[in-house]
């Protein structure tokens, strides 16, 4: 039986030992809120890498079992001489004070205490849990005396803001999308795609002539 309700995903992170995280995801995201921090961290950390050329990796240090792992890693990385002895102790320092504050971490809380929603924290009152104790209830559609507030209005609401987003993805597409290929007054998408495909032909058929006119051969 699943611990929260079935319309809250479930963050998909991959613990070392091969469970799931059971905390819930935050909406429209695929990991929870602490396990999202931490990809986002990752991948700056494999750019960074990329650039060094430095190839190891240590598991994020949640539980004795991935601790454990990165142990492994260190030790692996020593005996093959692919990490300097200052680097390797100054991870291992970092490995022991990870072991003695593993008993003291919480990085799975109660599910309902977990932000899922980080648009709505500012609606959350004082000592409340993450979610709404309503089923298919949210805080914002809650009044500040906690009833449920008028339908019509949360309707109103929510399209006003799905207009927003959209618009904002608009202009988003606009902005990525050069002056002249841009729809013009009047002009129907289909017949922009022809428009726009057709200049496209007869700029490279320019470029093409202008390189073979500066050929010396
Ligand atoms: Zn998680």
């Amino acid at each position: 039986m699943s611990l929260y309700p079935e319309r809250v995903a479930r963050c998909q992170h991959i613990k070392i030992n091969g469970t799931q995280c059971g905390s819930p995801a935050l909406r429209r995201e695929i990991y929870c809120f602490f396990h999202m921090r931490w990809a986002l961290k990752s991948m700056e950390i494999d750019e960074s890498r990329q650039r060094e050329r430095w190839n190891a990796t240590l598991a994020l240090p949640e539980d004795a079992d991935s601790i454990q792992m990165g142990l492994g890693e260190v030790i692996r990385l020593m005996l093959t001489r692919r990490v300097d002895h200052r680097t390797a102790a100054l991870t291992l320092y970092a490995l022991q004070t990870a072991s003695a504050n593993v008993k003291h971490t919480s990085f799975e809380p109660e599910p309902t205490t977990v932000v899922i929603d980080r648009e709505c924290v500012g609606q959350r009152p004082i000592g409340a849990t993450a979610w709404s104790p309503f089923e298919e209830r949210e805080y914002e559609e809650l009044g500040a005396d906690g009833r449920a507030r008028d339908p019509w209005i949360l309707k109103q609401e929510r399209e006003a803001r799905e207009e927003h987003e959209q618009l904002d993805r608009w202009l988003t597409r606009l902005e990525a999308t050069p002056a002249n290929e841009r729809l013009l007054p009047n002009e129907s998408q289909r017949d922009r795609g022809i428009r726009v495909r057709k200049q496209r032909a007869q700029a490279a058929e320019a470029a093409q002539l202008k390189l073979d006119s500066e050929c010396p051969l």
